[in-house]
């Protein structure tokens, strides 16, 4: 992405009150994050490849903060319950299936626990994002959305809907289906809560 696109794209973003930053690395993302959330803080994890990658979960209980992971629960209900208390976090962090330069954020949940707090809840909410997921248009985000990303987290996560296969959607009706939820925000009405950060990096899927 050069530089006239990113203006383009933090514009737009700025117009729907959603803060833009732009970062070399994920270790400058990392460090970033622990200079704005406080080390008391309580941080949610909305699970994304790119925050694994971070390990930033570890890292945040190193240096004090009450992290809500779902990673961190050893059963279904306590993954349950820690995706429920992520819910009322200080914080929430994630990653996003995709953005797009006119100032959109989509993504596809298969729960709803991501799309929920990255909505409401949390009283600030960080998306991290690498130059793989940014698109020009709506559209262009809902099909990165459900023809590239989908497919590849229903693998990881080890379901198997048609997509796996196939590489592409095909609207599937089916307990394997990913894709329950699909949340485009389109703005936000406090302008310090939503902070995207773009990383010139690919980053998950
Ligand atoms: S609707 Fe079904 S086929 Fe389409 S992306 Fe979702 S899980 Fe895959």
């Amino acid at each position: 992405m050069n530089h006239i696109e990113f203006n383009k794209l933090k514009e737009n973003f700025k117009r729907r009150n959603i803060e833009v930053s732009y970062f070399e690395t994920l270790h400058e993302v990392q460090q970033h994050i622990f200079e704005i959330i406080p080390s008391k803080s309580t941080v949610g994890i909305g699970h994304s490849v790119t925050l694994q990658k971070m390990d930033l979960t570890n890292l945040l209980i190193k240096r004090g903060n009450t992290v809500y992971d779902k990673e961190l629960g050893n059963t279904k209900e306590e993954c349950m319950r820690i995706k429920k208390k992520s819910l009322l976090t200080e914080w929430y962090i994630t990653g996003s299936n995709a953005i797009s330069i006119d100032g959109r954020i989509v993504n596809i949940d298969h729960s709803g626990n991501r799309v929920s707090a990255m909505s409401f809840g949390p009283d600030k909410v960080v998306i991290v994002v690498g130059k793989n997921k940014i698109v020009d248009t709506l559209d262009e985000a809902i099909k990165r959305a459900k023809n590239i990303a989908a497919p590849l987290n229903a693998k990881r996560a080890g379901y198997n809907p048609p997509c796996v296969k196939l590489n592409k959607c095909v609207d599937c009706v089916s307990d394997e289906r990913v894709c329950n939820s699909l949340v485009i925000i389109e703005g936000q009405s406090d302008w310090s809560r939503i902070k995207l950060f773009i990383v010139n990096h690919e980053c998950g899927f």
